[in-house]
C-alpha cells in the first residue's frame, strides 16, 4: 500500500490507471434530494448512496462520476469529510463527453461484499450540450435533436445514464467513435444495477403559472405545492424499486393532460389536436394489440405515459412505461407509435430482444392489417437497411477480433435487438402461422423465462415443429445474414401446357432461413417456401399451369445482405421428346 500512497501524491492520472477498479462497486441504493432551478438551468443534489464491493478483491479506492457540467461539493463517510480528488474523466456516456469524477480514498479497505455508505452533495448546470456528437462529425444543426437533454427556462427534459449523468455512477470510459462502446458500457452498468433502489425527491421552483414535473418512477408519488407570492415550489416523490432496464429521467414543462386509457398524454399548450390524434390512434390500436399480446395493464401503477417533447424534431425516447416524443397530426405515424407503446403495456419480457422485437414486429403486422403485406414488407425494409449495416460492421470487427459474439440474447446493439429481432418474429410468424404464435405468446411468462431456449420451446409446443436450427442461427448465435441467389432453373414441359420448374437456390451467407420463392407465369404466379441452410443449396420443383417466366426468391420477409441477385428470368422451356 505504500506504493499506492506514493502514486496518490503523483496525482490523478496515474491514480486512475493503477488504483481504481471503476466497476468494482454496485450502487445498491440512492436517496437523493434533487433541486431543479429552471431559471438558472441549475441542479443541486444532496443525499445518500450505498455501494457494495462486488469484485473479488478488497478495494481501497472508489470512483463516483457525474456529468462534467456538475461539480462535487462534498462527500462524507460516517459523518466525516472523505478524502477525494476530483478530476475530469473523458467519457461519452454523458452528453458533454466528459464526467466529473471523484476518486475517494477510503480510510480502510472494503472487503468483497462489504458495504459503504456515502453522503454526497453536487451541483451545477445542465445546458443543452451535444459535444460528444459534434466531435465525431454529427452536424451542429442535427446533434441537438438527438442530445436534447437540458434544464431549460421553459422546458426541461433530462435522461439518466447514457445521456446525462445526473445521479452518481461509476463506469470505465466509453467512446462513441469506438463501435458500440457507449451502448456496451451502459448495458454493463444496467446489468450491475437491476436491483438498485432509488428514492428521489425532486423539487422545482418558478414564477407564474406552475409547471408540471413528471418522472418515470413508480406511479403515485406524492406531490406537494407551495405558493410564495409570485413564486412557487413544487415537490414530487419519484421512486424506483429495482431499476431493471429503466433509465431514471425527469421532465418539467407547462403540460396539459389528456387521459386515453391505458395511456396518459401530457402535451404542450396549444397542441391539443396532436394529443387527440394520438388518443385516437391508441383507441384504434387497442383491439389489435389485445388480440396479439393479451390484455392491457390498466391499473394506475402500470399506466403508460406519453410526454410531448418541446422540440418537434427531437428523436423519441422510451424508458420504463414512459415515451418522450414530439406529437404532430400525422395520424399514420401516431398509429405506429401507439401500437409500439401498447404492445409494451400488454407484454413484458426482461429480455430486450423479445420486449423490443415484439413491439417493432407488432407495428409491421398492424401495417399489414391496415394496408396489406407489401406495405408491411416495405416498412420492414427500413429495419433491413439498419440491420444489414450493423451486421457489416460486426463482420469487420469479427475479422479483427475472433472472439466477438453478438447473439440476440446478449446484444446491446440497438439495430440487433430492435431490427433483427423484429425480423426474427416476422419469420417465426411466417413459419408457424398467426394462431400458433399468438398461443405461444399468451403462454409466455417473463418470470419463467430463465433459459434462452424457453421461448423456442413455447413456440415449438404450439407449432409442433422443430425450430432449433432457426434459433441457433438467428437468436443464440450471430451468423450474420443469409444471401440468396437463384443458382439454376430448369423448366420442363412434360405435356402440353403443363410445366415443371426445378429451381436451385444458393445461400451464400451463414444463416439458414425458410424463404418464399415465387414462380411468375404467363398467367398468374405461385409461391412456395424453401429452407436453405447457410453456405448450401436447396432444390424445389414447382408445377406450373402456364408458361414460366421468372423466379423471385425472397419477397423481403427474410433480411438479406444482398437483395440484388434474387430474380431469375426463365428462357424458353425444354420440350418433351
Ligand atoms: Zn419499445
Amino acid at each position: 500500500m505504500k506504493f499506492l500512497r506514493v502514486l496518490l501524491l503523483l496525482g490523478g492520472v496515474l491514480l486512475q490507471a493503477h488504483a481504481v477498479d471503476r466497476e468494482a462497486f454496485t450502487f445498491t441504493s440512492y436517496t437523493l434530494d434533487v433541486r431543479i432551478e429552471p431559471k438558472q438551468q441549475r441542479l443541486a443534489v444532496r443525499g445518500k448512496i450505498t455501494l457494495r464491493n462486488d469484485s473479488a478483491l478488497p478495494q481501497k479506492n472508489l470512483s463516483l462520476q457525474i456529468s462534467s457540467s456538475l461539480d462535487w461539493r462534498s462527500i462524507q463517510l460516517e459523518g466525516r469529510p472523505a478524502q477525494f480528488v476530483s478530476q475530469p474523466y473523458t467519457s461519452d456516456i454523458d452528453h458533454t463527453g466528459a464526467l466529473s469524477e471523484a476518486i475517494i480514498t477510503l480510510p480502510k479497505e472494503i472487503p468483497p461484499k462489504g458495504v459503504v455508505e456515502l453522503e454526497v452533495g453536487y451541483e451545477g448546470v445542465i445546458p443543452l450540450d451535444a459535444t460528444r456528437l459534434t466531435r465525431i462529425g454529427v452536424p451542429e444543426e442535427q446533434a441537438p435533436h438527438s442530445d436534447w437533454d437540458q434544464i431549460g427556462k421553459s422546458f426541461s427534459a433530462v435522461r439518466g445514464v447514457g445521456y446525462v449523468v445526473w445521479y452518481p455512477i461509476a463506469t470505465e470510459s466509453a467512446n462513441l467513435s469506438e463501435g458500440n462502446s457507449v451502448a456496451e458500457t451502459v448495458a454493463r452498468w444496467k446489468a450491475r444495477e437491476p436491483y438498485a433502489q432509488l428514492e428521489i425527491n425532486l423539487s422545482h421552483s418558478g414564477e407564474g403559472a406552475p409547471k408540471t414535473l413528471l418522472c418515470n418512477g413508480k406511479a403515485g408519488g406524492a406531490t406537494s405545492f407551495e405558493q410564495l407570492g409570485l413564486a412557487y415550489l413544487s415537490k414530487t416523490e419519484c421512486a424506483f424499486e429495482g431499476l431493471g432496464e429503466t433509465v431514471p429521467l425527469f421532465v418539467v414543462g407547462p403540460f396539459e393532460g389528456l387521459d386515453q386509457p391505458p395511456v396518459n398524454i401530457s402535451y404542450q399548450p396549444d397542441h391539443k389536436p396532436a394529443a387527440e390524434t394520438y388518443a385516437l390512434a391508441v383507441r384504434l390500436a387497442i383491439p389489435f394489440v389485445t388480440e396479439w399480446f393479451g390484455p392491457l395493464k390498466t391499473s394506475p401503477q402500470a399506466r403508460a405515459e406519453v410526454v410531448e417533447l418541446a422540440d418537434p424534431e427531437a428523436a423519441p425516447y422510451e424508458s420504463g412505461s414512459m415515451l418522450l416524443t414530439p406529437l404532430n397530426s400525422d395520424s399514420a405515424l401516431a398509429r405506429l407509435t401507439a401500437v409500439h407503446q401498447l404492445t409494451h403495456a400488454a407484454f413484458f419480457s426482461s429480455r430486450t430482444w423479445i420486449y423490443e422485437g415484439l413491439a417493432h414486429f407488432a407495428q409491421a403486422v398492424y401495417r399489414e392489417q391496415e394496408s396489406g403485406r407489401q406495405p408491411a414488407l416495405d416498412f420492414m425494409g427500413a429495419h433491413r437497411i439498419a440491420l444489414a449495416e450493423a451486421e457489416k460492421a460486426l463482420d469487420r470487427e469479427r475479422s479483427q477480433n475472433a472472439g466477438t459474439s453478438e447473439s440476440l440474447i446478449s446484444t446491446s446493439i440497438e439495430d440487433l435487438y430492435r431490427s433483427k429481432a423484429a425480423y426474427v418474429w416476422w419469420m417465426l410468424r411466417d413459419m408457424v402461422g398467426d394462431d400458433a404464435l399468438k398461443k405461444a405468446l399468451a403462454a409466455y411468462r417473463s418470470d419463467a423465462d430463465t433459459t434462452p431456449s424457453y421461448v423456442q420451446h413455447l413456440i415449438e409446443g404450439q407449432a409442433k415443429t422443430d425450430l432449433g436450427w432457426f434459433f441457433d442461427d438467428w437468436v443464440y448465435r450471430d451468423r450474420g445474414l443469409p444471401d440468396f441467389r437463384v443458382a439454376a432453373v430448369y423448366p420442363w414441359e412434360p405435356s402440353r401446357n403443363a410445366y415443371v420448374v426445378t429451381v436451385t437456390v444458393e445461400n451464400l451467407g451463414n444463416a439458414a432461413a425458410e424463404v418464399p420463392l415465387t414462380l411468375k407465369m404467363e398467367e398468374g404466379q405461385v409461391t412456395k417456401r424453401l429452407l436453405v441452410h447457410g453456405k448450401s443449396n436447396a432444390i424445389i420443383r414447382i408445377e406450373a399451369a402456364s408458361k414460366p417466366r421468372e423466379i423471385v426468391v425472397n419477397d423481403g420477409s427474410v433480411p438479406e445482405s444482398d437483395m440484388s441477385n434474387n430474380v431469375y428470368t426463365i428462357e424458353a422451356p425444354a420440350k418433351r421428346n
